[in-house]
């Protein structure tokens, strides 16, 4: 089962939260039929955004990444009720492995930004992005976390992926520094972090969320555990919506064709196809 933890340690100074999201990760991978290195860099964005998302009371957060690599432009969604979805530009891109390590960094490239959108449900969104300083993701992360929001963090993802491409394992944590911790806590904490063994060794072995994040602070009280799944939220009104925001020439194209125009969403591959009729009903509201 896939899962997201929150909680606090007994001195209040820090904020930390583990995911396990192997399910998640196996599930749009099939769909996207997403090669080994296109599953490790969008199962990082996702443990990544699911992370961010592990304290929203409303709303979803959108992280979006284009260092120019081959993978071409990553999107991942975290909402409030746990669900999630993502995709790339490229699903089929195969680079040489490097000392055992598929090479996230080189396919997602790191001449670009990670931008983060939170949608809160109110009227205007927060927007916020910071250059790419390696395409690892869990980095990239850490470091818009630290200078973009000013809440110094850390942050390890990880996908373990099965010789025939399956996901074995997904994951992550993100650690974040309070104003009220002392020097001396951070340090400590540095420290426990380098020791620790690979968040994806550890979820391979067994340790669950909860006790990778007790591994850091002895003492943590999980104030929420959170299910995660992969969800899409495409639906035909959205299709609709998203024709009609095409415009009007557009839409007397797609009749001038004389053909049923099929749409296919990115996150889910479902198809959706809508009648020439229908485009004549969307082309009405246009013109009322
Ligand atoms: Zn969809």
């Amino acid at each position: 089962m896939a899962y997201v933890v929150r909680g606090i340690p007994k001195n209040k100074n820090f904020r930390a939260f583990a995911v396990k999201c192997g399910d998640v990760v196996e599930k749009v991978r099939k769909l996207q039929n997403l090669s080994p290195l296109a599953s490790a860099a969008l199962g990082r964005a996702l443990a990544g955004v699911a992370l961010l998302s592990a304290d929203l009371k409303v709303g979803k957060i959108t992280l979006q990444i284009n260092g120019g690599g081959p993978l071409g432009e990553i999107l991942a969604e975290g909402d409030y009720k746990g669900n999630l979805r993502g995709t790339l530009k490229n699903p089929q891109v195969y680079l040489e492995i490097k000392n055992k390590k598929l090479p996230v960094g080189e396919a997602v490239g790191k001449n670009g930004f990670i931008s983060i959108v939170k949608d809160l449900g109110l009227k205007e969104f927060y927007q916020s992005s910071t250059k790419l300083i390696s395409g690892e993701i869990a980095e990239d992360l850490a470091y818009y976390l630290t200078t973009s929001e000013q809440i110094p963090s850390a942050v390890s993802l990880g996908v373990l992926v099965d010789r025939d491409g399956s996901i074995l394992t997904a994951g992550g944590f993100l650690v974040q520094k309070l104003p009220t911790a002392k020097q001396e806590e951070v340090l400590e904490l540095e420290e426990k972090i380098q020791k620790i063994p690979p968040i994806t060794s550890l979820l391979s072995e067994g340790f669950t969320p909860e006790e990778v994040l007790k591994m850091l602070f002895p003492d943590i009280e999980i104030l929420e555990k959170r299910k995660l799944r992969y969800k899409c939220t495409c639906s035909i009104k959205r299709v609709e919506n998203m024709l009609i925001a095409l415009g009007k020439k557009e839409l007397q194209e797609f009749l001038r064709k004389n053909e049923n125009v099929e749409v296919i969403c990115h996150f889910c591959r479902q198809k959706y196809i809508i009648s020439l009729d229908k485009i004549r009903d969307l082309l009405n509201k246009l013109n009322n």
